[in-house]
């Protein structure tokens, strides 16, 4: 899915006035390709993430899929966050699932896709466990599987791989990686790590912040299994 954010401004209001957090950004994401965003803390990157998973509409601009112009939460954008943030007293299996009970689809398909899910991630054994029985980066797995259980062509990743160590992070680049090689969705991964835009990405997009924009955007081309 071709996503496209044309001259997109967000301000927020703060007591001295407007805060303008992004200024006239535009971006173009085609299908199956992945683009990290790396910048400064306050550049906006959370922002970016609020306005394409609908969280938050622009001030000015618009956003489209594939020409359609975007209208709030969408079911084919998958959303992984900083924080793992599972429900303590669910399973993984039950965590994975909270997506799909929310829309109502039936139980049965989604129940096997979401276990099939949590094996790609490296969790088969696990499906039955509560988040505290979990290392972090189990955790960060079964959340990378709730992002896909409605098989999204849009993943948005922010900083999902911050809060870990770094033996588990390098883990997670080679899990993520052999993931979107499998379904293929655009991705827009937040990041600091200018390894992990590298190492994953087809383009990195670079911001610098007051007002957040974008100061560079280049193609990465280093041989990986594509594949
Ligand atoms: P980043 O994720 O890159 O740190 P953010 O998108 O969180 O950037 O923030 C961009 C700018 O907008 C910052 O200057 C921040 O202080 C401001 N900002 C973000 N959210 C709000 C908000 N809810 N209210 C007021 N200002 C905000
Ligand atoms: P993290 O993803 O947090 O790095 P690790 O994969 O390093 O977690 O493992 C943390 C602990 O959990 C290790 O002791 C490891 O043996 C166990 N573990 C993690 N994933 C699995 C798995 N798929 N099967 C069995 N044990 C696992």
């Amino acid at each position: 899915m071709l996503l496209n954010l044309r001259d997109i401004s967000v301000s927020y209001p703060s007591r001295r006035g407007p805060v303008l957090a992004l200024d006239k950004l535009s971006l173009t994401i085609e299908p199956s390709s992945f683009v990290s965003v790396l910048g400064p803390s306050g550049c906006g990157k959370s922002t970016l993430v609020r306005l394409v998973s609908g969280l938050q509409k622009p001030t000015a601009g618009s956003i489209e899929f594939d020409g359609v112009p975007a209208s709030g939460a969408r079911d084919d954008v998958g959303v992984a966050f900083q924080q793992a943030a599972l429900l303590p007293w669910k399973t993984a299996l039950e965590n994975v699932l909270l997506p799909i009970r929310l829309t109502g689809q039936r139980a049965e398909p989604a129940l096997e896709r979401a276990r099939s899910l949590l094996d790609l991630v490296g969790l088969s054994g696990f499906h039955d466990r509560y988040p505290h029985e979990l290392s972090g980066g189990m955790q960060q797995r079964v959340s990378l599987a709730r992002s896909l259980i409605r098989g999204p062509s849009v993943l948005v990743m922010d900083e999902p791989f911050s809060a870990l160590d770094a033996m588990t992070r390098e883990n997670m680049m080679v899990e993520l990686q052999r993931i979107w090689l499998d379904a293929r969705p655009s991705v827009l991964f937040i990041t600091h790590s200018i390894q992990e835009a590298v190492f994953l990405s087809d383009r990195v997009v670079v911001m610098s912040g007051r007002p957040g924009k974008i100061i560079a955007d280049v193609p990465v081309d280093l041989p990986r299994p594509r594949d």
